[in-house]
């Protein structure tokens, strides 16, 4: 009777402050149109809702990649970017910031247009779309404002698969990046976090793209995929990132000198610097390409590209992570 007491007690409480409550402010006071509630959940997600549905044989997958900058995406993904693209399926390149400040002789708009067109080459190379979000470069950070961004491009593009840079990173644009897609997840689901762009009804699935670091805990990668057959477009995507390449980056590491000035012997630099990494990635990740391409095939790879399943989006089991990942049979 005491414990009923209590209850009751809380309840009439609660009602009490509710009323109390000044009332909800706009934009959040606005019913969400029935409409928007009922948008049509991609066949994947879908699937992942409802384990009995059967299997559907031929369906698109929707892939974004989420990099801090122009370049990022081509580096780490623009391999098996270049796979699901040659199959059909819709990969959206993204860099979250705008590019505006990574140059030592220019910078501001000027930049990110510079950026913004090599960003399209590069996609077009690999068959993908791109997107610069107009954030500011060097600037990010794991706000609400910059969050509502990262939900809004989500729940937009309504992917399967999300990639992007571990929380731990040297740099902390990719840092706040991968922060901002991890506090995305789930929170896409909840329709009055971003009431003006409809929710999704299901929750992507994450993985992370690869890096060396080792604090405070290495890369453990679940997804190996060999990219060999799409090596070239990939070093002729990132080749295509001129004021990164060939400009920039030699600079902040004081090799301007050795920059090639011949389009040709630009290419050959960029194939001698990038492959190494691909390299040594299909080397380290040699078991797991055995385990998921068979023992012949596995073996045969001579470059990779590795992902690590996030623990906040969906986690799909073997069999659906074949069908993220539909490069195995
Ligand atoms: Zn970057």
């Amino acid at each position: 009777m005491e414990l009923k007491n209590r209850l009751l007690g809380g309840l009439l409480k609660a009602n009490f402050l509710q009323s109390a409550l000044p009332p909800v402010p706009a934009p959040y006071n606005r019913a969400i149109p029935a409409s928007r509630h009922e948008r049509k959940v991609p066949a994947l997600a879908k699937k992942r809702m409802n384990a009995k549905e059967p299997r559907k044989p031929a369906k698109k997958l929707r892939i974004l990649v989420i990099g801090a900058h122009p370049d990022d995406c081509e580096i780490k993904a623009g391999g098996v970017a270049a796979l699901w693209s040659a199959k059909g399926h819709t990969v959206q390149l993204v860099s979250a910031t705008n590019g505006a400040t990574g140059h030592h002789a220019i910078g501001g708009v000027e930049l990110v247009r510079r950026r913004t067109a090599e960003a399209r080459a590069a996609a077009r190379v690999l068959g993908c779309k791109s997107l610069i979000l107009d954030l500011p470069n060097g600037e990010m950070e794991p706000s609400i404002a910059m969050r509502r961004v990262f939900l809004k491009l989500i729940r937009e593009f309504q992917p399967d698969l999300i990639l992007t840079h571990r929380p731990n990173d040297y740099h902390p644009d990719h840092r706040y990046t991968s922060q901002l897609v991890q506090d995305s997840a789930y929170i896409v689901t909840v329709p009055n976090n971003l009431p003006t762009v409809p929710a999704l009804r299901y929750n992507p699935t994450i993985a992370y793209l690869s890096d060396g670091f080792q604090k405070p805990i290495p890369f453990q990668p679940d997804v190996a995929v060999g990219i060999d057959a799409v090596l070239d477009k990939k070093i002729d995507a990132i080749h295509r990132h001129t004021s990164q390449m060939y400009e920039w980056l030699p600079w902040n590491v004081q090799e301007e000198d050795k920059v090639p000035a011949d389009e040709k012997g630009r290419r050959a630099w960029t194939y001698e610097r990038r492959v190494k990494a691909d390299a040594a990635c299909a080397e380290a990740n040699r078991e797991l390409l055995k385990k998921l391409y068979g023992a012949k095939r596995g073996a045969q790879f001579q470059h990779a590209e590795a992902f690590e399943l996030c623990e906040y989006g969906a986690r799909p089991g073997p069999e659906q992570l074949r069908e993220l990942f539909p490069f195995f049979d």
